[in-house]
Formats: C-alpha cells, structure tokens, sequence
C-alpha cells in the first residue's frame, strides 16, 4: 500500500508508528490506571464530600477488562512503549490482579514494570509481585505518625502499610521509593523525619509538589511548598549531594544528605520546575481514556474504539492521536498566578 503522506496518523511506514509527538518527544512511558477504587480517601486525592460517604467507583463494565488492557499495553510496546506502570485507584484491589501482572510480564520487548501502592495490602502481594518478576515498587506514603495518617487517608491502618513496607525489603524490591505529597501545616514538620529515613535505610524518599488536582480537592496556595522551599529546610540537616540518575529514571531529582547517607532524597517539582519538555508519558485512565498530560483535562477515548470491534491498526491510530495531542506544557503556574482553574481530572482514574 502506498504510503499517506498527507495523513498524520498513516501506519504505513514503521516510522509511523512511532509515538512521537508533534514536539519531537517520544513517548515511552505508559501509566495504567487499573481501577478508580481505592482503599484509602486522601484529603488531597479524594474530593471533600465525597470523604465522608462510602465510594462504590466505576461499574465493572466501565473498566476496561483484563483483557482489553493487554490488548492495548501489546499495541503500545510494538510502537515502543518500554516502560510501564502499573497504578489506580489502588490497583491492589482490583480483583485477580495478580495473573493480569502475570500475563503483562510475559509480553515481549517490555522488560520495565513498575507498581505504585499506598501499601495496605502489600502484605500480602509483595511476595507474589515479586514471584511475577516486579522489582521496582513506588509506596505512597505521606507521614509516619499513625494517628496523622488516620487524618490524611481517613482509615487508620498505619501499621498495615508499615509491615508492607518491611514486606517489600524483605522480598527483596529495589529500589523502594516512598512517595510522600508535601503540605504546609499537614505534614511539613516531618521532613526531618523522612530525611532521616533516607539516611538509615536504602530507601528513595521522594517530595512531591502538592498539585491542584480534582475540582474541588483540598488542595489551597497555602499548603502548596515548592521543592525549592522543600530543598532548603532539609539542606539544614546536611550537605545535598546530587546523584546521578539513569535513564529510565522519571523525573525527580536526586540526592544524598550527607555523605554516608544510605538512600536517597527526591524531588517531583510538576508545579514549580515543570518537567514538560522531557516529558515521555502517556496515561491510560480506569475508564479507557488515553490522557496525554496529567495537568491538562484533554483526553481521547480509547475504550469506545475498542468496544467497536477494532483492529490492531485502529488502536495504533488512537495512542498516535493521543500522543498527537500532547500539549508542548501545562500551564498550571501561570494559572495558579492569574487565580484560574483547578485541572478537573480525579487522581484516582488518572493514576498520578
Ligand atoms: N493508590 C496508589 C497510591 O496511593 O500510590 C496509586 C494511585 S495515587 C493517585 C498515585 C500518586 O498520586 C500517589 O503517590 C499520590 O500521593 C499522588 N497524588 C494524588 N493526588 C495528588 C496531588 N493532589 N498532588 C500530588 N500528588 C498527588
């Protein structure tokens, strides 16, 4: 067949299908969120009102299947997605994760699988995720006061997610990063704390910018911290020592405080020092949208294609065109100056 050369999302050349955007950024990074349930309700993930009721999430239907799901990760690493992440909701709790993790680890060419958790069933899965060949393990965790974590996550289940953390060293994940969302007056006088942590033990600390995310989240300028302003409260505890990073590694920068530190700490600054233009995400929402920027609220449907009968070749044209639509950046700074909008997407079907 000859080749379309007027058609933007023609696949007739292997050049094609290539996920590079209109900015010359490839992308290589798939984020799946498997579920918009989650066993916690964090302040800042889960709107107000809906802490105080009990969240039934998406109908079963809504979801995309297992199935469907490894349709599209196949699709996706054949047009060179090498990286993938596995997220939610908590992913966790969606049921028979563990032979869908199976069934992923097996497709060629994607040797990058990753998990994020807040760890409350780690317990249990850390062995059998480990057993499946998942090395590299993101917990959420934003104190290590168990009454403040009742507050934050509105279950009290601190230890549960503890003994998870030890489970997860214990079989061996490496590296285990910790993910902890900064807020001034929440939880900003444990930095030291964490710091700490990063010095003891080998894990990776990782300070995130808290995003106003979620129309009506709780997210306020005043519980916003910059990394900037993060970074220099903890360079009173010793010297920051830059670490190099590896390729596949996101976008956090890295260091050790003081010389003998075992860890390490990092910072996720989206707001402050947005990461856009090595950007090499594309995100797969529970609900089946592709979403090709987590603080812009475009997205592309993905399920509706794939309820349609489609083919090989039509999943390829709808990641083309999501990846098609990625904005050169988001514009949340400018828009938390001027007073604008909130991103209205939900954490919990974006993945983080
Ligand atoms: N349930 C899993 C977990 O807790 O890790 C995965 C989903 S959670 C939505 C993914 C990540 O998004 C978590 O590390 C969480 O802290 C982060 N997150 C959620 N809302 C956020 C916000 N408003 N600002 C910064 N990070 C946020």
């Amino acid at each position: 067949m000859p080749a379309q050369k007027n058609n933007l999302y023609s696949i007739d050349s292997a050049d094609n299908t290539k996920l590079k955007d209109l900015f010359s950024r490839t992308v290589s990074y798939l984020r799946l969120s498997l579920t918009d349930r989650c066993n916690l309700k964090c302040l800042y993930c889960v709107p107000e009102e809906d802490r105080m009721q009990s969240l039934s999430g998406l109908a079963h239907n809504d979801l995309l299947s297992y199935e469907e799901l490894l349709r599209v990760v196949r699709v996706a690493v054949s047009m060179g997605i090498s990286k993938l992440r596995i997220t939610g909701g908590e992913p966790l709790v969606r049921r028979n994760v563990m032979p869908f993790i199976e069934q992923l680890v097996k497709i060629d060419n994607l040797n990058d699988i990753r998990i994020t958790t807040n760890g409350v069933l780690l317990k249990k899965f850390a062995k059998p995720l480990a057993a499946a060949g998942i090395r590299k393990i993101n917990i959420s965790l934003d104190t290590l006061q168990p009454e403040r974590f009742a507050r934050i996550t509105g279950v009290d289940c601190f230890d549960q997610v503890w003994q998870g953390v030890e489970q997860a060293q214990a079989v061996g994940f490496s590296p285990i990063k910790l993910n902890t969302v900064v807020m001034r007056g929440v939880n900003d006088d444990e930095l030291d704390d964490f710091v700490r942590m990063s010095q003891d033990t080998a894990m990776e600390i990782r300070f995130i910018e808290f995003m106003p995310i979620g129309s009506s989240s709780s997210w306020d300028k005043q519980a916003y911290m910059s990394s900037d302003e993060i970074m220099e409260r903890i360079s009173k505890q010793g010297k920051l020592i830059p670490v190099s990073r590896e390729k596949t590694d996101g976008p956090a920068t890295m260091f050790r405080v003081g010389k003998d530190a075992q860890g390490k700490v990092g910072f996720i600054s989206p707001i402050s020092h947005r990461f856009c233009d090595q950007c090499n995400r594309l995100r797969l929402t529970s609900e089946g949208m592709l979403r090709s920027c987590l603080l812009d609220d475009r997205e592309t449907d993905l399920r509706s294609v794939l309820r349609q009968g489609c083919s090989e070749q039509d999943i390829q044209q709808t990641l083309l065109a999501a990846v098609r639509d990625k904005p050169k950046g988001h514009e949340m700074e400018e828009r938390l100056k001027n007073q604008g909008e909130n991103c209205h997407g939900r954490m919990s079907r974006i993945g983080g």
